[in-house]
């Protein structure tokens, strides 16, 4: 009897089985997230190329979740390059803001007439938290990759960091909300943290860890 489904797999679309792909495109243009996951990536023998150096453009990010949103700028990468992609979407929800900036982190003061700066973002939160005493918040991290546009069974992993707001900025590390963002367990902001071990505690670091957990042979 002859096969009727699938009726024309794109080769593109076939599971890469229990291997991780030599290459793949990473859905982002931030230069503070290239860094940290070329770090990350490093040690896999993975060539991570930026979308941005295979003329790919940013997706637009819709959605009012960080799943919705990674996907959708995995998939839009692989769709224009035809390689698999990664895609993260992050951000920091504070507990006292009902979870915001959340989705909106990277805009965060833009949106309510500010500029679009790591400042201007950072300005607003803590105006935001005034007199606030309960200051807990997470950066969330969601990654997703697919090994073609139309991967039925796109690969997530999750990360949460959890730590408080502080008023006072402290450290030169790390981007965006970093100097505001205290790890209790360290006792220092994540701009404070050595790099590496940002890299080892971080939201992306967790749901890198978990990604990868995913593409082992036996699981993927
Ligand atoms: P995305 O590029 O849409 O995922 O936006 C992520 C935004 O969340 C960044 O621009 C930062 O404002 C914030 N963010 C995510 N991860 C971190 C981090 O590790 N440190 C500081 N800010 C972060």
């Amino acid at each position: 009897m002859t096969a009727i489904f699938p009726p024309s797999l794109p080769p593109s679309a076939a599971p890469v089985a229990g291997a991780l792909p030599s290459r793949v495109v990473l859905a982002s243009g931030n230069a503070g997230k290239l860094r940290e996951f070329s770090a990350l990536f490093a040690p896999l023998g993975m060539e991570l190329i930026p979308q941005g150096q295979l003329g790919v453009p940013d997706a637009e990010e819709p959605y009012g979740t960080f799943l919705e949103n990674a996907l959708t700028k995995a998939r839009h990468a692989s769709r224009l390059t035809g390689l698999p992609a990664i895609a993260d979407d992050s951000g920091l929800c504070v507990d006292a803001l009902g979870g915001a900036p959340g989705v909106y982190s990277a805009r965060y003061a833009s949106m309510q007439g500010g500029e679009k700066s790591d400042a201007a973002n950072n300005a607003l939160l803590i105006q935001s938290l005034a007199g606030q005493s309960n200051r807990r918040a997470c950066y969330v991290a969601l990654l997703v990759m697919v090994r073609s546009e139309h991967d039925p069974r796109p690969l997530v992993g999750e990360g949460i960091w959890w730590g408080e707001i502080v008023d006072a900025p402290r450290g030169d590390h790390g981007f965006g909300y970093d100097p505001y963002f205290l790890l209790p367990p360290q006792g220092q902001t994540a701009a404070e943290l050595d790099p590496a071990e940002k890299n080892r505690l971080s939201h992306r670091a967790q749901a890198l860890r978990q990604l990868l957990e995913k593409l082992r042979p036996g699981v993927a």
